[in-house]
């Protein structure tokens, strides 16, 4: 069965007597390049062992059981295993977990499900879980790589570069987790149904060392800080964010030291900079 030929696709679906969920995100690929491309993109071998996120009926998990050692595939959507013990029955390399990817201990599961493998995450994620999602995989410290297909407009903030209108904290905690790269367009036509916007492929590899020298809480509480309010200046957001501990003129004079101008924006510094004015403001 051609699991992206999409009368293949609606017969499936309709012999199991599966009904959409929009709230579970459930946009299925029908283009045969897309799956094939985001397996091939993720760079995966026999030593490599996949979580998958939200499997569907299985059109990518046949892609990334093909080059990796096993994968893991967690579904939380309960009428689609039937379908998938139907589609992957082949896939000896495949183990259906059943649950919500938000809420399972990815720790047991590398240990548990993909031991004696170099650890990846490759997905066509759910859009109602994407910041959350690569926020948990990011941090977990688990996995080598994350390649995974998001809506357009969260990809361009993943990989986007100071200054720009796309760059916010999320960028932030991308990049300091991992080196990021927008790879390719999918248009909302490869999808049943089809989503309202056009979607693209990330690839996350995770650093081994840290980019800066500052713990990662004392960073993200300065960026967080920086960016609560996008319109105004550092000084202002910092004003707002630690004015109890700090007086004003401090926090200028930190700004200064730092080599930035008064009025600066939050949005015009790199990862170096705040890792800088972290450390300067000793938070
Ligand atoms: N991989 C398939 C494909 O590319 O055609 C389906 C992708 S579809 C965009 C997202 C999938 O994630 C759906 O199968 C949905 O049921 C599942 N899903 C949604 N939320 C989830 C969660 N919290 N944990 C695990 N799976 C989830």
């Amino acid at each position: 069965m051609d699991l992206t030929n999409i009368h293949d696709v609606k017969d499936l679906l309709a012999r199991h007597g599966f009904r959409f969920s929009k709230s579970l995100g459930q946009n299925f690929l029908i283009a045969d390049w897309v799956p094939r491309q985001i397996a091939e993109a993720a760079g995966l071998d026999k030593s490599c062992g996949v979580l998958e996120i939200g499997p569907g009926v299985g059109c990518l998990t046949r892609e990334l059981a093909a080059r990796a050692g096993k994968v893991a595939a967690v579904e939380l959507d309960r009428s689609l295993l039937p379908v998938l013990a139907e589609t992957l029955a082949d896939f000896h390399n495949v183990e259906v977990v059943p649950g919500d990817v938000m809420k399972l201990d990815l720790a047991a599961l590398v240990s548990d499900r993909l031991d004696g493998l170099t650890p990846h995450v490759c997905a066509n994620l759910p859009y109602n879980i994407t910041t959350p999602a690569l926020t948990k995989l990011l941090e977990s410290g688990l996995f080598r790589s994350v390649t995974v297909m998001i809506q357009k407009e969260v990809a361009r903030r993943v990989c986007a570069a100071p200054g720009t209108a796309d760059y916010g904290a999320f960028t932030l905690l991308c990049q300091y987790y991992a080196d990021c790269k927008l790879l390719f367009d999918v248009p909302a036509g490869c999808f049943l149904p089809a989503p309202k916007v056009t979607s693209a492929v990330v690839r996350m590899d995770v650093r081994e060392t840290p980019p800066v020298d500052v713990p990662p809480e004392a960073l993200f509480k300065v960026v967080r800080a920086a960016f609560a309010q996008r319109r105004k200046t550092l000084l202002n957001a910092l004003s707002s964010a630690c004015g109890r501990d700090r007086s004003r003129d401090e926090l200028r004079q930190v700004i200064l030291d730092c080599g930035l101008p008064e009025a600066v924006r939050g949005e015009a510094l790199s990862l170096e900079q705040f890792a800088d004015l972290a450390r300067r403001l000793g938070v």
